[in-house]
């Protein structure tokens, strides 16, 4: 937390020290002291602070200053600081300018030159000055700052970004927040290029990509060794359980993650079937303990960094990641999970991120409050979202396309819904159609039994409507079946036969794709069970067959 600033701007360079040291002497521990010969570099030193979000609690300026006089500055300067307070130094020749700034600028006290002693005739002033200025003040925020349109996908895409990495943040509506305005005309950033993003330092982007933000960040996307003994593509539940037993095991462990640690069960509010939290946890509590505890025991992590192919060169398996860097393994463990599946709805695509979601982020709802919100989808990630936003919203409705619930919901979320007043679950209901000028407005709902259809106002459409692998980028190198999940173990042995190309003199591990030393777990593994235990499950299995492999080797 950076401490409060004095600021004492004089042209007179005695006076400047003396004031400075006379300040420093006394507020020195609790304030942070900074002077300027002018008015001008004064200004826009100011102006860094404010970018900076350092809370500014005394202006003590000189009245005659060439080029900028005190009065002048301040003016300037109360602008981006209006709660600071304020002080001229005036000579008995400047009463007249005192008082034209008390009119003016609403100045707070002026001091007399010379103020000597200061214990008789500065500190008492500047000390009623600070208690007044401490009694109405709250201590700002000193995280990252966005500041951006609350309707535009990219606004979304950064605040998800964030709140998915774990990086303390303060969201800026430029329409209904005065500070936003501010900061946005104090960076001199157009309007064209919100979102902005404040970094504690001062500096900002433009409307930034994710990876440009991790970088300025300092987030690790690169490697620090090229060979490891294991490395894990994708930060799920499963990749997050095989890094933590990798790394505990003893093997030098990289997992490497697209987007943020967490993966599909990141985006769950509530998971309450997980062993050992019988009140439940939100994926991002689970993603943030499992990230301490893999660094914990030494595996190291990119993220974001995306893994996009992989060849096999004799005992080696090498990574090409996006920045188009190579890094090197002994043994493969793919996690990749599956991605949510896109809906071919006219004028959804438009609208995405103003007010229709795929797998929405949690830090969305309170936009939300009061709202009338519609979730597409019948399954349990559906159902957590329809009970999450109904803490916020006026009314919750969900648009299943089946003729029950329970063929696709858990028993006991099933019954949360049902004694939930807010929501409603209207069952053989599709959505065709999303309108609105910048926003989701209206959608039009078809009852799939008797064709009818209708025209309900909706704040914000949540889609839930299922997930599949994404592994291109494997095609040809592992046996894929046709969805593109990964077959690997029994599931790759035709007749008894080993699969082609297999080249260990041994059958296939329950976990090894068809590339002995390259093995898969979770989601994206032909018939896995799916959900976040039996990924855990599967992540730390596959860290003992990835064990049994080396030794074999
Ligand atoms: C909203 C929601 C709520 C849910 N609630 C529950 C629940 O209560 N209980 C339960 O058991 N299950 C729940 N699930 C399902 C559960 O989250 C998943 O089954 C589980 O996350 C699967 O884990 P995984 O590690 O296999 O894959 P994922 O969680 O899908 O993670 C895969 C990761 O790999 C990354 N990745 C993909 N490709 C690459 C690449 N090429 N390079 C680098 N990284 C890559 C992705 O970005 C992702 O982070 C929920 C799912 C959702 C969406």
């Amino acid at each position: 937390m950076s401490k409060p600033v004095i600021w004492t701007v004089d042209d007179d360079p005695d006076v400047l020290r003396a004031v400075e040291r006379d300040l420093r002497r006394r507020y020195g521990d609790r304030y942070k002291v900074i002077s300027a010969d002018s008015g001008i570099s004064a200004l826009e030193a100011t102006k860094q602070l404010k970018l900076r979000n350092e809370p500014v609690a005394l202006f003590l300026v000189d009245q005659r200053m060439p080029r900028m006089s005190g009065v002048e500055f301040l003016e300037k300067a109360i602008e981006l600081y209006p709660d600071a307070k304020r002080a001229l130094l005036t000579a008995y020749a400047d009463t007249d300018a005192a008082i034209r700034a008390i009119n003016n600028v609403q100045i707070d006290y002026y001091l007399m030159k010379p103020w000597d002693p200061p214990e008789e005739r500065l500190y008492g002033v500047v000390d009623d000055l600070l208690d007044d200025w401490q009694a109405s003040y709250h201590p700002v925020f000193q995280g990252v700052r966005v500041v951006g349109h609350q309707w535009s996908p990219q606004s979304t895409e950064i605040r998800d970004f964030f709140g998915r990495n774990f990086v303390p943040h303060q969201w800026l509506n430029i329409e209904t927040d005065e500070t936003a305005k501010q900061l946005l005309t104090t960076t001199g950033a157009p309007v064209s290029s919100l979102p902005v993003v404040v970094f504690p330092d001062g500096s900002f982007l433009g409307n930034p990509s994710t990876g440009e933000v991790a970088h300025k960040l300092g987030l690790k996307t690169k490697a620090e060794f090229p060979f490891y003994d294991l490395v894990v593509v994708g930060a799920g539940p499963a990749g997050l359980a095989a890094a933590v037993y990798g790394a505990a095991d003893g093997l030098h462990t990289l997992l490497i993650e697209r987007e943020a640690p967490g993966g599909q069960a990141g985006r769950s509010s509530r998971i309450e079937n997980y062993l050992g939290f019988p009140t439940g946890l939100s994926g991002g509590d689970l993603a943030r303990r499992a990230v301490i505890q893999a660094r914990r025991f030494g595996a190291e992590m990119l993220a974001p960094q995306e893994v996009k192919g992989v060849r096999v060169e004799g005992p080696t398996r090498v990574l090409t990641l996006a920045d188009g860097s190579e890094v090197g393994c002994r043994a493969l463990l793919i996690t990749t999970g599956i991605a949510f599946r896109k809906l071919d709805v006219p004028g959804l695509d438009r609208l995405s991120g103003a007010g229709i979601y795929y797998y929405a982020p949690m830090s969305e709802a309170f936009s939300y409050r009061d709202g009338n919100i519609f979730i597409v989808g019948g399954a349990n990630s559906a159902g957590q979202a329809a009970m999450y936003f109904s803490k916020f919203a006026r009314q919750v409705t969900m648009l299943v396309r089946g003729s029950s619930l329970s063929d696709s919901m858990s028993q006991y979320l099933e019954k949360q819904i049902a004694a939930t007043k807010n929501i409603e679950v209207r069952l053989n209901s599709s959505v065709i159609a999303v309108e609105g000028a910048d926003r989701c407005e209206t959608l039009t709902i078809r009852n799939n039994k008797t064709g009818a259809t209708e025209i309900a106002s909706a704040s914000a459409l949540l889609i839930y409507a299922g997930a599949v692998p994404r592994t291109d980028w494997l095609a040809g190198v592992v046996e894929r079946d046709a969805q593109g999940y990964l077959i690997s173990g029994q599931h790759l042995m035709l007749d008894g036969k080993r699969p082609t190309g297999w080249s260990a003199d041994r059958d296939p591990f329950y976990l090894e794709t068809s590339v002995p030393g390259i093995f898969v777990a979770g989601d994206v593994r032909h018939r896995s069970a799916k959900g976040v235990t039996s990924g855990v499950g599967e992540g730390a299995m596959a860290v003992k067959l990835v064990h049994q492999y080396l030794g074999l080797l």
